[in-house]
């Protein structure tokens, strides 16, 4: 043999302990041999563990040198440290150390896991190692359905997971009553037999008997390193498990994500109520998020939909300078020529001169006041107006002045009443006699009044017959689908500008008005957003919060981990993955949440419903991934950066 297995020369631990160092390893130096069985015994606060410990690169030394094979271990890092547990040394601690959530395969899984061994490699190993130990029928047992016996059994068998090539027993039977410490004693020598390197921490001479050599410590210092003289078994060779290779790494990270993601279920369900407050927070905001942002979309279509009705599409020109000038009256330059010029432009798709005044319309024995509009026969076209009954009038009706008339469903109503076809009466406009061809659909939108009383004639009736007056009050353009409003506008301007020579009109397109709604709607969403990040990130400092209580918690869970070769960056990955599970849940429950509120948004109102878009769900699951990592991430750290030996010592 040419190194020694494990080489300890000047191996000092110092603690402080307030502002008082204390030594608990002196000068300590020591080699054990492959294949050999050691005892270590001392009395209690003699630096058994400290030296244990060491020698399992759970813990460093303060000074001197350690050799494992040769290769010295003072310079590695954490993840070298890490590999060099898990596939060297197999722990077995006084107290089992058992994860008790997790089954008694699961526990013996956990190096094979952290080593990447493949699932089902995994499986049968750990189950015939539970074989072997008689745990056979236990399996799927929890550590607390397991007696004291049972529970360290469990542990050797996760001790030699991956290889176990080094058992480091600390105290394997103080816990124990004498026939179950007997059974793990008879294991322990078996192991030793089969050729694995045994040392063991004992107080109890009886226990160190076994043992082919027993060092005794005092005081941090070994006080003896005596050979015992004993039986030893032959040598039988046990099948080691491979240690991993490169070409495994990513079998591993697989693993390790399902592993990750196996135990934040776990921790997650094993606390239902601290879970579900966590969520809490995140639930509440991604909720607002969601169903603010599905009512206001809702509303804005509610809205539009109505601008739409009454025609966002058509830009509207009427003489002076804009809405009130005082001087428009005088202004008669606005013709039927220059609706008919307007007509034949491309982006038009129609164009109607109209005239309008308040007049009295009677029938039989009804006087009503009603606005009076001579239209050309694309107005209802324009206007987008629809027919209950009866017909518009055409071209030709315009041509020659035809007395003919369409009213709205509220004239049709004053004047008619229930029960009175009004199609071919003959009522009074003014003092002209007209008869009703057509009655308007009532108009239903939040834009147009439905007190109003509006009655229609051909343009050139009302200028011939009605009004005597040649000039229009304004010109109705529909624009043609699909073209921009802003494009038409500017063309409509340029072709009246030509035609009159001076702007003495202007244009009034209800684009603006669109417009105006989807910017209000706009920096609307932007503050309710604003508040939904604020609710969102209260939620995610929520869930910093309890990540922090929950790694403060399972400090020894951590600990048990890193013994058995977790990397810093598998605890990291396990805490993130918890935090974003509890975020992903939080922000799962908020969406349904939000499609409950709006279902019973329909319930009960019934003009608009929420509107729901794919994008503000993935919205949602994004915000609360984020959150999960970005509050997660503290938490995750402090895991990862724990002592392991502080951390098993925890309880
Ligand atoms: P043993 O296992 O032989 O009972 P330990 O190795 O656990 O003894 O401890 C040896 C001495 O080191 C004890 O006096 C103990 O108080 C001290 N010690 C062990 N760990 C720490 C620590 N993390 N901080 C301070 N003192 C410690
Ligand atoms: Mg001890």
């Amino acid at each position: 043999m040419t190194e020694p297995l494990l080489q300890l020369t000047g191996i000092s631990r110092s603690f402080t302990a307030g502002d008082r160092e204390f030594l608990a390893l002196k000068n300590i130096d020591l080699t054990i041999n492959a294949g050999e069985m050691v005892a270590i015994i001392g009395a209690s606060g003699s630096g058994k563990s400290t030296l244990m410990n060491i020698l399992g690169c759970l813990d460093y030394a303060t000074a001197g040198s350690y050799r494992i094979n040769g290769r010295e271990t003072r310079d590695l890092d954490n993840q070298a440290l890490a590999e060099l547990r898990r596939d060297y040394f197999g722990f077995i601690f006084q107290r089992y150390h058992l994860l008790p959530h997790l089954s008694a395969m699961h526990n013996v899984e956990m190096p094979a896991i952290y080593a990447g061994t493949p699932e089902p490699q995994r499986h049968a190993r750990a189950r015939e190692l539970l074989a072997r130990l008689g745990l056979e029928g236990h399996l799927t047992h929890r550590p607390s359905q397991l007696s004291g016996g049972q529970q360290q059994r469990v542990s050797i068998a996760r001790a030699l997971m991956n290889g176990g090539e080094v058992i480091l027993a600390d105290e394997p039977t103080g816990a124990l009553d004498t026939t179950s410490g007997k059974e793990v004693m008879r294991i322990l020598l078996e192991l030793h037999a089969a050729g694995h390197t045994v040392i063991l921490v004992t107080h109890d001479p009886k226990v160190a008997a076994n043992a082919e050599r027993i060092i005794e410590v005092s005081d941090g210092e070994i006080l003896s390193d005596r050979r015992n003289e004993r039986d030893i078994t032959a040598l039988n060779n046990e099948d080691v498990v491979p240690k991993s290779t490169a070409a495994r790494r990513l079998v591993a990270s697989l693993g390790l994500f399902k592993e990750a993601f196996n135990m934040a279920w776990v921790a997650l369900i094993s606390h239902r109520m601290r879970t579900l407050l966590t969520m809490l927070g995140i639930v509440i905001g991604i909720t607002s998020v969601v169903s603010i942002s599905a009512i206001g979309e809702g509303a804005k279509r509610y809205v539009l939909k109505d601008i739409q009705a009454i025609g966002s599409n058509t830009i509207d020109i009427y003489s002076g300078t804009s809405f009130g000038d005082s001087r428009s009256a005088a202004i008669e330059t606005l013709v039927p020529a220059d609706a008919a010029a307007l007509n034949q432009l491309y982006y038009v798709d129609s164009a109607t001169p109209v005239v309008g005044r308040n007049l009295l319309l009677r029938y039989r024995n009804i006087d009503l006041d009603a606005q009076v509009n001579g239209v050309s026969d694309l107005y209802f076209q324009v206007r987008g107006i629809k027919m209950e009954s009866g017909i518009q009038f055409s071209e030709s009706d315009a041509r020659r002045q035809a007395q003919v008339v369409v009213i709205d469903h509220n004239t049709r109503h004053r004047l008619f009443g229930e029960g009175v076809d009004p199609l071919g009466q003959v009522i009074l406009i003014g003092n002209l006699p007209c008869t009703v061809i057509g009655v308007a659909a009532e108009n239903k939108n939040i834009f147009s009044s439905s007190k109003s009383l509006n009655v229609w004639v051909p343009y050139e009736t009302a200028a011939g017959r009605l009004l005597g007056q040649r000039y229009l009050d304004s010109i109705s353009v529909r624009i043609k689908d699909g073209q921009p409003s802003k494009v038409v506008e500017d063309n409509v301007n340029k072709l009246m500008l030509q035609r009159h020579g001076t702007k003495d009109f202007f244009t009034n397109n209800l684009d603006s008005v669109m417009q105006t709604v989807q910017k209000t709607s706009r920096s609307l969403a932007l503050l309710l957003s604003l508040i939904a990040v604020i609710s969102l990130v209260v939620g995610g400092i929520g869930v910093m919060n309890i990540m922090l209580v929950s790694v403060t918690e399972r400090t020894r869970e951590i600990g048990i981990r890193m013994a058995v070769g977790a990397r810093q960056s598998d605890i990291r990955q396990q805490f993130l993955v918890e935090a974003v599970m509890v975020c992903l849940l939080g922000g799962a429950i908020g969406i349904s949440l939000s499609y409950a509120i709006g279902y019973l948004f329909s319930l009960f109102i019934k003009e608009w419903e929420m509107v729901f878009s794919l994008g503000s769900v993935l919205t949602a699951v994004f915000c609360s991934t984020l959150i999960g990592i970005v509050f997660g991430f503290v938490p995750a750290r402090n895991a990862s950066r724990l002592d392991p030996i502080e951390a098993l010592a925890r309880d």
